[in-house]
């Protein structure tokens, strides 16, 4: 049992619906039961978006997730139809029709519950069974979505319902490179990659899964495989877990990036118990989220405390910094930069080797990068950079960990 995920531009226009079912036919004469799990048509959902935004400048949740939930109602139906065309049994179902159970939170809802005998009993009898991608439906009968890019949350979803042997995302890349090829061209695409190290990249930086559909996919272990809609052959790469992967030895997987950082610093705190919380309280209740946090030693009884926001956040975070913060807790000023930038090197293989850090730091220096912030988890380590290095940066540390050639 085979759940093939598509994404909008897979189903972009009538002619590459008849792709894709043309795909699923050859995987059906296989002898393969088949799931389809399809996006709207690329645009679409934007589409909607607008028009709703013409309406309401704010738009009503609920009502959001009525207007957006329809572009995969539409590509379910084609989709069924043109593998009727083929010859083939086919059914389509809305999120709400499997039931795909959500809790209520609109426009970002998670996933509670599938009901898959509906889906058991198709399949059982011949069927192609077709899904709406992206939505659900709460316990009221509120129809809800599940963030942009949830499509991939629910072929995932689906295929750890059904005990699918394999869950297969179909996209306009072939695989997960080991960085941007558009910024490096000599990016090579991995046949495989461990589940945790697709959870870093996704987020990093990487946008070729949506993070939730990896971390279901963790979870409840399902076999996830990234592939090209536009190509007939082709492996794609495999989202492994550790323990099972003998496949790639590589000591990094890949260099992951993220341009839209912003730093921000606290001058001149008082060094004392509850600064931290007094910083950072004020700029969690305002909706803000932080990522890097880097406090000094203090010296004289005052210290330094930085960290960064996403960059469409940055005057938010500012203004609560100087208006409800500064004065408050007796610090010197704010200041901040949103020109910066994050680069990463992510791989599991840093667990047991050493000197990946000094490595990276050693050839950031050579180009004469600046490195401002650090952070690192088992298997990452990130610095923020000014941004107009993050190419440079970028480039020069795929290089130095040889990701432009294959791992012997
Ligand atoms: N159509 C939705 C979006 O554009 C869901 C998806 O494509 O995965 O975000
Ligand atoms: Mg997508």
């Amino acid at each position: 049992m085979i759940v093939q995920k598509y994404g909008g531009t897979s189903v972009g226009s009538p002619e590459r619906i008849k792709n894709v079912v043309r795909r699923v036919a050859k995987y059906k004469a296989l002898g393969h039961q088949i799931v389809v799990v399809v996006s709207a048509m690329s645009g679409e959902t934007n589409r909607l978006i607008a028009l709703a935004k013409e309406m309401q400048a704010q738009p009503d949740p609920r009502e959001l997730d009525m207007v957006i939930s329809t572009g995969e109602q539409v590509t379910v139906g084609l989709v069924s139809m043109g593998l009727m065309q083929e010859g083939l049994k086919a059914k389509s179902y809305t999120g709400a029709q499997v039931k795909i159970t959500t809790d209520s939170a609109f426009t970002k809802a998670r996933i509670l519950s599938i009901d898959e005998q509906n889906i058991l009993a198709d399949l059982a009898n011949g069927y192609v069974v077709v899904v709406a991608g992206f939505q659900g439906v709460d316990k009221e009968g509120n129809i809800t979505t599940l963030g942009r890019g949830g499509s991939d949350t629910t072929g995932v979803a689906i295929a750890a319902a059904l005990h699918a042997d394999e869950c297969q995302i179909y996209t306009d890349v072939d695989g997960v490179y080991t960085t941007d090829p558009r910024v490096v061209p000599e990016a090579r695409r991995l046949k495989s990659i461990t589940f945790e190290e697709m959870l870093e990249m996704a987020s990093l930086g990487s946008k070729v899964l949506q993070i939730r559909a990896v971390e279901f996919a963790g979870k409840y272990k399902v076999k996830l495989r990234v592939l090209s809609s536009f190509e007939e052959e082709g492996d794609g790469t495999l989202i492994t877990f550790e323990e099972d992967d003998k496949m790639e030895q590589a000591i990094i997987s890949g260099i992951a990036f993220n341009r839209d950082e912003a730093k921000i610093t606290v001058r001149g705190v008082p060094d004392k118990p509850g600064i931290a919380y007094q910083i950072l309280g004020p700029i969690s209740e305002a909706n803000v989220d932080v990522d890097m946090i880097i406090q000094n030693v203090g010296v004289d009884g005052s210290t330094d405390f930085s960290f960064t926001v996403h960059r469409n956040e940055f005057d938010k975070a500012m203004d609560v910094l100087k208006n409800q913060v500064q004065s408050h807790i007796g610090a010197r000023d704010v200041v901040g930069d949103n020109k910066t930038a994050k680069v990463s090197v992510v791989g599991v293989g840093m667990r047991s080797h050493v000197g990946i850090a000094s490595k990276m730091f050693r050839t950031l220096a050579e180009e004469g990068i600046n490195i401002q912030m650090i952070s690192t988890s088992e298997i990452k380590i990130s610095v923020v950079i000014d941004e107009k290095y993050l190419e440079l940066a970028v480039r020069v540390l795929h290089k130095a960990f040889d990701l432009d050639q294959e791992p012997a």
